[in-house]
């Protein structure tokens, strides 16, 4: 059976079947109602749909994919339909249902002695950090979309976010998986290990593989202790090599306590403050760079205040850093979270913006950067570079905001032509056209381009034996 040509259009009798089995509730089907799960968060594409149907439990997903499999029609997993690549909706070539995971929301199980927590996939992110602070747990994924963001999307992105330097990403984050698979079946791989080697390492399939290859509907989640003493700084760096060795120190003086480590561009303050209502430069005087520096405790005896005040100290006195400020207290490190927060919204009011979310070996960041401003530069005069993020992961957003009073549609209409010379670069120095948003619908083609004709074919074997009619997310990661 080919995605491209279902055994039957009649989306009618599929409803119909569909409401029979799991109530007229579960499928929302008006142009109206439809409308907030077809919009792509960048709103370069239109997602299309025939309906969209709200599965509530494990059960009703499995007959949600066996009925569409039956008709020939394929199906198309959406969480909170925050992705940055167009995964998570379907397009008018491919006709396809759109399952939404929205009332699959419980938590199912929370071990506070076995640092796990077991919720279903359409928990949103932030639901699930409070669960596990109110068992005085920690759950450290953390992103600018968790209030809206589902741990189903969390997993099947592989999402990063601002913790990944102490804490991993979700792929490190996750024990066990409960996934329907593309025939039907239930896996039931939901369990609470910490160490399990009897073979391949299932779970590790779904995760990063943006539903093409089954639907999560619960997963087991790993807990940590709950920091009892946190330190924000905002530091001004000379520049991006600076800040990296700054890591370096800060890591070693910690005994590897730093929780995040966020670079921000002079630009990016900026914006930040000219658009976002609430923003103040912490520091008096200006600097090119500043790094965000998050460090976490689980003792509250001032040691870390101290050792970031020792470390911070030489690196004034080394030539790194030109000025700090400490956080006081929660409000203070609330503000200047605010600033990198600020960023990405304000970016949104200079016009348009040419993104990418790349990485490259931490200590290749700041040679990155400097190239990659240089190449951007002479593609298109005036454009301004705003490289901001995780570069204690090695993860660059590099956005380019358009060159003031420049045509913005005439400006964007050049996004691929930069992405490919900016990835171009990345991938020259060992890199990732990729960091944390995944491939989508949005690069899938230059994946291909990039990946190995080994890497391409393990892909597509591993595809066609979980999806051999390819009615799973078809187009997205891998090309049709
Ligand atoms: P969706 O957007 O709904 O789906 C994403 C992909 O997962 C799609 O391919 C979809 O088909 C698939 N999918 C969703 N649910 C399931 C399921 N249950 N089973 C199988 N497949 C499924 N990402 C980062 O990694 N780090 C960041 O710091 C970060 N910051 C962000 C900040 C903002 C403001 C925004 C808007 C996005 C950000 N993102 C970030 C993007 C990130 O990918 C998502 O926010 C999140 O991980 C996706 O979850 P979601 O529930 O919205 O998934």
């Amino acid at each position: 059976m080919d995605a491209r040509s279902p055994k039957t259009t009649d989306f009618d009798t599929l409803k119909r079947r569909l409401a029979d089995a799991l109530g007229a509730k579960a499928i929302v089907d008006s142009a109206e109602a439809m409308t907030p799960y077809l919009a792509e968060q960048r709103r370069r594409y239109q997602g299309a749909a025939p309906f969209v149907v709200r599965s509530a439990s494990t059960e009703e997903v499995a007959t949600t994919v066996t009925l569409c499999r039956e008709a020939g029609v394929p199906v198309v997993p959406q969480g909170g339909n925050t992705g940055l690549v167009a995964g998570g909706i379907p397009f008018a070539e491919t006709p396809a249902v759109l399952v939404n995971l929205e009332r699959m929301n419980r938590v199912r199980d929370l071990d506070a002695t076995d640092y796990s927590i077991t919720v279903e996939a359409g928990c949103i992110l932030q639901k699930v950090q409070e669960a596990a602070a109110e068992a005085d747990r920690l759950f450290p994924l953390s992103l600018g979309a968790e209030g809206s963001c589902q741990i189903g999307g969390n997993l099947s992105t592989n999402a990063g976010g601002v913790h990944v330097l102490r804490y991993g990403n979700m792929r490190d984050l996750v024990l066990g998986l409960e996934v329907v698979l593309p025939d039907g079946r239930v896996w039931d791989g939901l369990k609470a290990l910490r160490k399990d080697n009897t073979g391949y390492a299932l779970k590790h399939l779904f995760v990063g593989a943006e539903g093409t290859l089954g639907i999560i509907t619960a997963a087991c989640l790993k807990l940590f202790p709950r920091p009892a003493e946190t330190e924000v700084a905002f530091v001004a760096v000379t520049d991006p090599a600076a800040a990296v060795e700054l890591l370096g120190r800060a890591r070693a003086a910690t005994g590897d306590r730093v929780n995040a480590f966020e670079l921000i561009p002079r630009i990016g303050l900026d914006f930040a403050l000219k658009h976002v209502e609430g923003i103040e430069d912490p520091l008096s005087e200006p600097s090119d760079w500043y790094a965000l520096v998050e460090l976490a405790s689980g003792r509250a005896d001032g040691s870390l205040r101290e050792s970031l005040e020792e470390f911070l100290g030489t690196a004034v006195e080394d030539g790194l850093v030109s000025d700090a400020a400490l956080a006081a207290n929660e409000r203070q490190a609330q503000a200047f979270w605010a600033i990198r927060e600020g960023i990405v919204e304000a970016q949104k009011f200079e016009g348009g913006s040419i993104k990418h979310d790349i990485s490259v070996a931490v200590s290749k960041t700041p040679e990155f950067i400097t190239r990659a401003t240089a190449l951007v530069k002479e593609m298109v005069p005036g454009i301004r570079p705003v490289p901001f993020g995780h570069v204690g992961d090695g993860n660059i957003h590099f956005n380019l905001s358009q060159p003031e009073g420049a045509d913005r549609e005439a400006y964007l209409a050049r996004w691929d032509a930069v992405n490919e010379a900016v990835h171009e670069l990345v991938v020259s120095m060992g890199g990732s056209i990729s960091a944390e948003h995944g491939i989508g619908y949005m690069k899938a083609a230059e994946n291909a381009r990039f990946k190995s004709d080994v890497e391409m074919d393990l892909m597509r074997a591993v595809k066609h034996a979980l999806d051999p009619d390819g009615l799973m997310n078809p187009g997205k990661v891998l090309e049709r």
